[in-house]
């Protein structure tokens, strides 16, 4: 479903990814876990080309990202293409990233009608079905602003689910949430991994990638340093620095 290969990334001076090749296959879970600093956040943002990278390349769905190839040179897409490419994979950002000038219902249906350019009536109905299955049928015409963090990320995860994506890419879900209101998002994120959505995870909750993950990527320094089953990565690690970041964390 989706494959890197390869991926450099720097900002001026500093090298952030060093050459990240991943393979996730469709259905799947996979946590990316790590101290900060080491690139998740960039790993994720260029598998949707938020962030280019400054070499290697990122297919997901068999679709080259951010690039059209003509013959064996690649040409960037425009920012046209691009953003109607972007809209097959949904992102889901650590502070919800909401419109707050509109509603949930809005806010859920705005990219389906603006970036695919969907029919209102489709959507609509899609959308409220996507509201309850998170948990909100009853906050549609709800402000972001008087809704809980969680009940606010849950809006964000009915919205990536709206585009109908290949895959969805969550970066920190919960790690700006109240404790008591991280179970309610992770729940959400559990059942779409029961039904079957390919899902990346960056986070910091350890024993959630436990349970759901099928592969955990341990990242340090702009590596991934080993991957796996949870089981072997979070159990059994072969590296060091795999070990010291566990001891800290678990
Ligand atoms: P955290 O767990 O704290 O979220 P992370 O693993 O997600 O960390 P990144 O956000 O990918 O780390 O950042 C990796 C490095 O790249 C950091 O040193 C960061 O300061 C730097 N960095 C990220 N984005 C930019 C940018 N747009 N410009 C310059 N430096 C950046
Ligand atoms: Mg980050």
């Amino acid at each position: 479903m989706i494959e890197i290969r390869g991926v450099h990334k720097s900002f001026g001076e500093l090298t952030v990814l060093r050459g990240i090749d991943l393979r996730i296959d469709p259905g799947t879970v996979t946590a990316i876990i790590g101290p900060s600093g080491s690139g998740k956040s960039t790993l994720l943002r260029t598998i949707n080309h938020l962030e280019q990278a400054d070499a290697g390349t990122v297919t997901v769905a068999g679709t080259l990202i951010g690039y059209r190839r003509r013959g064996d040179r690649l040409h960037q897409l425009a920012e046209r293409d691009l953003l109607r490419q972007r809209s097959t994979i949904g992102f889901v950002f650590q502070d919800f990233n909401l419109f707050g000038h509109l509603t949930v219902l809005q806010n859920v249906i705005e990219a389906p009608l603006s970036a695919q350019r969907r029919k209102r009536r489709e959507v609509e109905p899609l959308a409220r079905d996507l509201l309850a299955r998170v948990g909100l049928a009853d906050k549609a015409d709800e402000y972001p602003r008087r809704l809980s963090g969680g009940q606010q990320q849950r809006v964000a995860i009915a919205r990536a689910l709206a585009l109908q994506p290949a895959v969805i890419l969550f970066d920190e879900p919960t790690s700006a949430l109240d404790p008591e209101l991280v179970g309610e998002v992770l729940e959400v994120i559990a059942e779409l991994a029961r039904s079957g959505a390919t899902l990346v995870i960056v986070t910091h909750e350890i024993g959630f990638a436990r349970r759901i993950a099928d592969t955990v990527a341990f990242m340090d320094g702009g590596q991934i340093v080993e991957s796996g089953p949870p089981n072997s990565v979070l159990d059994h690690p072969q590296h060091e620095r795999t070990r010291a970041f566990l001891s800290k964390v678990l």
